[in-house]
């Protein structure tokens, strides 16, 4: 699915299936077992769980062969963006887009407030707005698509730019998959993850990475993870090796489910605007063409009315009406998820009527039905 070659002879299809697997030893299992224990005998490699544990290790091993580096995995999204963040120097300023996932703006407040860091919020489709306020920047964080507007950004381009103004590139990886993007490949130094959506694929686990090609780094977020304790239990790692086995199935059928659903989206009178990257009425679309291997599984819409309460309220039926689609904030499941993402907090630049779905993985033709008879309710 790679436009690149992954660092092992297999195509990344292949390896979320036969990464991370233990010796292949006679009478040996297949599986990496769940490894419960918080310590271990004294004088070996690992002392205490708070360091590692195998099970989470052959987790590190799939993601890193995805990714093309070295990962290190954490007790959720936010766990991984916060070592991430607290690796950084004091007073460090954060360029991030204005419509990034919003634990990343609620943490980043937090810590400006405290006199920790400094941030700025931007356009991220806009390079000349990034550059500006890359200058004295320290750290970009890119997401591509963004959450909820699907806005692209160019990776490759933002990542050159902010290295020639002195300043690293994060990506947050977690809409795409590596499956679909893979931003150490264009030229970012981290990669972030919450495993918790599209790794996990069940929306049973929480779960974070970070990966990386620069030993540094893999010290720095290690050592926060130690001493932050922000540590993957044995049973989650578990949890998300069985569900990254399936990513590529997974991602193949909610990706063509996104499509379809986009394209009738675009057709039906109560919708005034449908965001998805693979719709090519989106801005981005070239775009992602180049530098994805698909356009994800995360369509937005907007309901007629613009900023109006009826915008709201119609949002708001439409996400109490369904009955196979689930009402719930989150993404990256087997089942289909919608929600009306201005209910939440740090939403400011979504409209209104936005509805956000998550595709799963079921027919999409019930999808539709469900979908299509909530919108005859507004
Ligand atoms: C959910 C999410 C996060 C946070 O991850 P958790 O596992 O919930 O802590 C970070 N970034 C993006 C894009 C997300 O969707």
């Amino acid at each position: 699915m790679a436009k690149d070659t992954p660092l092992k002879p297999w195509r990344l299809d292949t390896l979320v299936v036969s990464s991370g697997r233990p010796d292949r030893v006679p009478g040996g299992p297949i599986n990496t077992p769940i490894e419960l224990s918080s310590i271990f005998h004294h004088g070996g490699e690992i002392a205490y769980a708070r360091d590692s544990n195998a099970t989470q290790e052959s987790l590190e091993d799939i993601l890193g062969d995805l990714e093309g580096g070295t990962a290190r995995v954490f007790s959720s999204g936010m766990g991984a963006i916060s070592a991430v963040i607290d690796s950084l120097a004091q007073n460090s300023k954060i360029v991030v887009p204005r419509d990034s996932y919003s634990g990343t703006r609620h943490l980043l407040t937090e810590l400006a407030s405290q006199g920790r860091i400094r941030w700025v919020g931007v356009d991220i489709t806009d390079q000349e707005n990034v550059l500006e306020n890359c200058k004295d920047g320290d750290l970009l964080w890119i997401e591509s698509p963004t959450n909820p507007l699907l806005n692209i950004a160019n990776i490759a381009e933002l990542c050159s730019i902010a290295h020639k103004l002195g300043a690293m590139a994060v990506v947050d990886n977690t809409f795409a998959t590596p499956l679909v993007q893979r931003p150490l490949s264009l030229g970012a130094d981290l990669v972030v993850h919450s495993a918790t959506k599209y790794i996990s694929g069940h929306s049973d686990v929480l779960g974070g990475a970070v990966i990386t090609r620069d030993q540094e780094w893999v010290r720095k977020v290690t050592t926060r993870r130690s001493v932050g304790g922000a540590v993957l239990g044995a049973f989650e790692a578990f949890l998300l090796t069985r569900g990254i086995r399936t990513l590529a199935l997974r991602i193949e059928k909610s990706q063509s489910n996104a499509l379809l659903l986009a394209r009738r989206l675009e057709g039906h009178d109560k919708v005034t605007r449908v965001r998805y990257p693979g719709l090519v009425s989106h801005p981005g679309h070239e775009l992602a063409k180049a530098q994805m291997t698909g356009f994800g599984s995360i369509v937005s819409f907007e309901l007629c009315g613009g900023e109006s309460d009826a915008a709201r309220d119609g949002a708001e039926r439409l996400c109490s009406a369904v009955k196979l689609c689930t009402d719930a904030t989150s993404l990256g499941g087997v089942e289909t998820l919608l929600e009306r993402r201005k209910r939440w907090d740090y939403e400011d630049f979504t409209p209104q009527g936005l509805i956000r779905v998550s595709l799963g993985i079921e027919n999409i033709e019930d999808i539709w039905t469900d979908i299509e008879s909530g919108l005859d309710q507004i």
